[in-house]
């Protein structure tokens, strides 16, 4: 992906694309892809970088959803389980088969848990991850060391999907982009434009890093903003009644002792009817979330004292070795863009997860909630709908069995994997220069190359963009990520020809944003 070919795209001013997305999450990545597999032009543009708002901050998993299923929300489920299926088939090297055990401490959760999951096991079809097992408790407490053995009377096994989320964006940008999408991050939609009928015919957008101003002219406007989508449509139609309601969830990241072995665990009910997962990812244990209610939209929210204090009390109530706040080497918290219902009703669990595509007056498609999971279902129902906006024909989607950058089914081993295909081209990047063959942190194994890397081939322009999405670094331990950004600043200066002052701003930058990861003790 080159940032500077794709402005020059935009500059273009005679090109009319056929579909213009907003925003660089999973949905408005899942519109793009499902764009130019129908052979559409599209351009997308991120205000910030790919996956910086919620789309980085999420459990990681790549799932039908369990809960919904209790929920009675079949349809929902088996729509997840479908494209949790294709997804892993289409991007083995940044998702995983992941084992999940809901201990059971009664019968009764026995019987209930059982039937449920045999449930989910059989609606999965021929794309299941693996039959769901009691194991007892000898079984239960050889696999999660470290869960409480009093009362216990053994676990439910199940399967599920796990992935790299900020990882899997990019792997979408560089999918589309490679077949022809033009991909922006830094592009700020400021404005909508219409013709003399009231119909949407272009944008205005902001190139972030250095303010110069372009208008873009397309045939079909997709808002997929997530939180933000209000503010798309109060630039379509101002005064229009808000749809979005915020939810804010957090992880805690910890060390993996504190569950031991490689299985995930699931407690379908906490004390305020949640759900809490505990899942391995990147050698380290990710804990949540929460469900808490926010007003304002943000790209950056800040986790609630009440929500790590309920996460760290939930997860001692079932690990033999309680968590404390000490322990936490990073909190992230993410908003959930839920659909606002229109009769009150404050129970965020009541409001829908499902998605949905609207369309206004003036043609501005907007697509709102939804999950990770079905980026490419949700993207695939947004252009559907480009005749009825463009009056143009489109072929049907073809999508769902494309393969993501990278695609390999020889997966490198440890942190080379979310490379796939393409970590040997930056392991030889380190071989050919010792400078780049060094770590970015002694206790990780990423190295300076991935920097490089980074920077000539995945749009990174701020230390930001490499420590917390391109190497996951601040997600997962962020006081190791403030110790390596002085260093990442100087390496990134020298590639993109920056002075000292950019590399003391992005430091100052970068640590004042890393402070937001970190509990106070
Ligand atoms: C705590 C939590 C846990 C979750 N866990 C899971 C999970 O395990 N599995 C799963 O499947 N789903 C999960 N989800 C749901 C999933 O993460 C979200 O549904 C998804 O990431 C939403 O993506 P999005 O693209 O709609 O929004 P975002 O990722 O927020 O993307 C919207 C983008 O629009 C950009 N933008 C805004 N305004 C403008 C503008 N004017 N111009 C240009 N760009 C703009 C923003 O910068 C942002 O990057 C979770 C959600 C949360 C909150």
């Amino acid at each position: 992906m080159n940032r500077e070919e794709n402005i020059k795209q935009i500059s273009d001013q005679s090109k009319i694309w056929d579909i213009a997305v907003i925003g660089g999450g999973s949905s408005g990545l899942g519109v793009a892809l499902d764009a130019i597999s129908r052979g559409l032009t599209v351009v997308l543009l991120e205000k910030a970088d790919f996956a910086k708002g919620t789309s980085s901050r999420s459990t990681k998993l790549v799932h039908g959803g369990v809960r919904y299923l209790a929920q009675g929300d079949v349809g929902l489920v088996l729509e997840a389980l479908k494209e949790r299926g294709k997804l892993l088939k289409n991007a083995p090297h940044l998702t995983e088969n992941q084992p999940f055990i809901i201990p059971v401490y009664s019968w009764m959760e026995r019987v209930t848990y059982s039937a449920g999951l045999k449930l989910y096991d059989w609606m999965a079809g021929s794309l299941s991850l693996g039959s769901s097992t009691f194991i007892n408790k000898e079984e239960t407490l050889r696999r999660l060391p470290s869960v409480k053995s009093a009362g216990l009377k053994g676990g439910i096994v199940y399967h599920d999907g796990q992935f790299d989320d900020a990882r899997l964006a990019l792997a979408i940008a560089k999918t589309a982009d490679d077949a022809g999408a033009c991909i922006l991050n830094y592009a700020s939609v400021k404005d909508l434009i219409k013709d003399e009928h009231g119909k949407l015919i272009g944008l205005k957008v902001r190139d972030e890093l250095n303010g110069e101003k372009y208008s873009l002219r397309a045939k079909m406007i997709v808002n997929a903003t997530g939180v933000f989508a209000d503010k798309i449509l109060q630039m379509d139609q101002p005064g229009s009644e808000k749809m979005i309601q915020p939810s804010q969830g957090i992880h805690l990241v910890m060390d993996r002792k504190f569950l031991g072995g490689n299985d995930a665990l699931m407690i379908p009910k906490t004390r305020d009817g949640r759900v809490l997962f505990a899942v391995p990812w990147h050698d380290k244990l990710v804990v949540g979330t929460t469900d808490t209610l926010r007003e304002k939209p943000k790209l950056e929210p800040t986790p609630l004292q009440k929500e790590i204090d309920f996460i760290l009390e939930t997860a001692a109530s079932y690990m033999k070795e309680a968590p404390t706040r000490k322990d936490v080497l990073s909190v992230f918290a993410g908003l959930r863009p839920l659909a606002r219902p229109k009769e009150g009703g404050t129970k965020t669990k009541e409001i829908s997860r499902s998605h949905k595509v609207i369309i206004s007056d003036s043609k501005l498609v907007t697509l709102t909630g939804g999950k990770w999971t079905t980026f490419r279902k949700m993207g695939e129902d947004t252009v559907d709908h480009y005749p009825e906006v463009s009056g143009e024909l489109v072929t049907p989607s073809q999508s769902l069995d494309m393969k993501l950058y990278g695609y390999t089914m020889e997966i490198p081993e440890g942190h080379w994997s979310v490379y796939g295909s393409e970590a040997k081209a930056i392991q030889d990047l380190a071989k050919k220069n010792p400078e780049l063959a060094e770590k970015i942190n002694p206790n990780y194994p990423y190295l300076m190359a991935e920097v490089v890397w980074a920077i000539q081939n995945e749009m990174a322009v701020r230390v930001e963009d490499i420590l917390a999405r391109r190497i996951r670094l601040l997600f997962l331990d962020a006081h190791a990520a403030i110790d390596s950004c002085q260093k990442v600043a100087e390496l990134m200066a020298k590639e993109l020809k920056k002075d000292q002052e950019w590399i003391t701003a992005e430091v100052e930058d970068f640590k004042k944003l890393a402070e937001k990861y970190l509990i106070k003790v």
